[in-house]
């Protein structure tokens, strides 16, 4: 059986919430605790930072995946299981999906929000069909919700894509998503 490895989209930046925080380190301490493994963008800074470090220490697989050109911008985690260099930032993203079973998105910034949209945008022209779950800790993505329903509204967006992402609101909620999935 091949091992479950979940993707994790999450901020390069580290807030002040400590909410997110220890979303992150729980998010990280359950994945290594299933024994599957981490799958993410290969930095030491921020929010990434946080989540890799939480799966290292119940000595839990990572795999970081970055781009040659941001390992020094994005100090690249070198305490991870694996560290893989893309030449580019769309096969790093290519590998990132092919390796995953799931996407799981924490707070983050533009990086996060292009994956997020990215990854959602796959599974929407069918390039894959795997689990995508927003997080959405402290009510941190309820603007960028509104917004999609607006969308919806409009018939930017059908109504039946709604359902190609699901919301969770903490770590646990998450966890037991992703329990049903494997
Ligand atoms: P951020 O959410 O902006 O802190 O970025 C989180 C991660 O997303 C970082 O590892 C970025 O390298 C990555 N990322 C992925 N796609 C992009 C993009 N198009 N622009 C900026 N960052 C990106």
């Amino acid at each position: 059986m091949t091992k479950t490895r979940i993707c994790v989209y999450c901020g390069s930046r580290l807030p002040e919430s400590t909410g997110i925080i220890s979303l992150a380190k729980q998010v990280g301490d359950e994945i290594a605790k299933r024994n599957w493994g981490l799958v993410y963008g290969g930095g030491k800074v921020g929010i990434m930072g946080v989540i890799a470090d939480s799966v290292l220490e119940q000595n839990g697989e990572v795999i970081g995946i970055i781009p040659t050109a941001l390992k020094k911008a994005e100090v690249v985690h070198t305490g991870v299981t694996q560290v893989i260099e893309t030449p580019d930032m769309h096969s790093r993203k290519a590998k990132m999906e092919k390796l995953s079973d799931a996407f799981v998105i924490l707070p983050g910034g533009f990086g996060t929000l292009d994956e997020f949209f990215e990854i959602l945008t796959w599974k929407q022209l069918g390039f894959h069909s795997k689990p995508i779950i927003l997080v959405n800790q402290s009510e941190y993505f309820d603007g960028l919700t509104q917004f999609l329903d607006t969308a919806i509204g409009l018939d930017f967006i059908k109504e039946t894509n709604r359902s190609l992402f699901q919301i969770t609101k903490d770590s646990n909620e998450t966890l037991e998503l992703l329990d049903t999935y494997f």
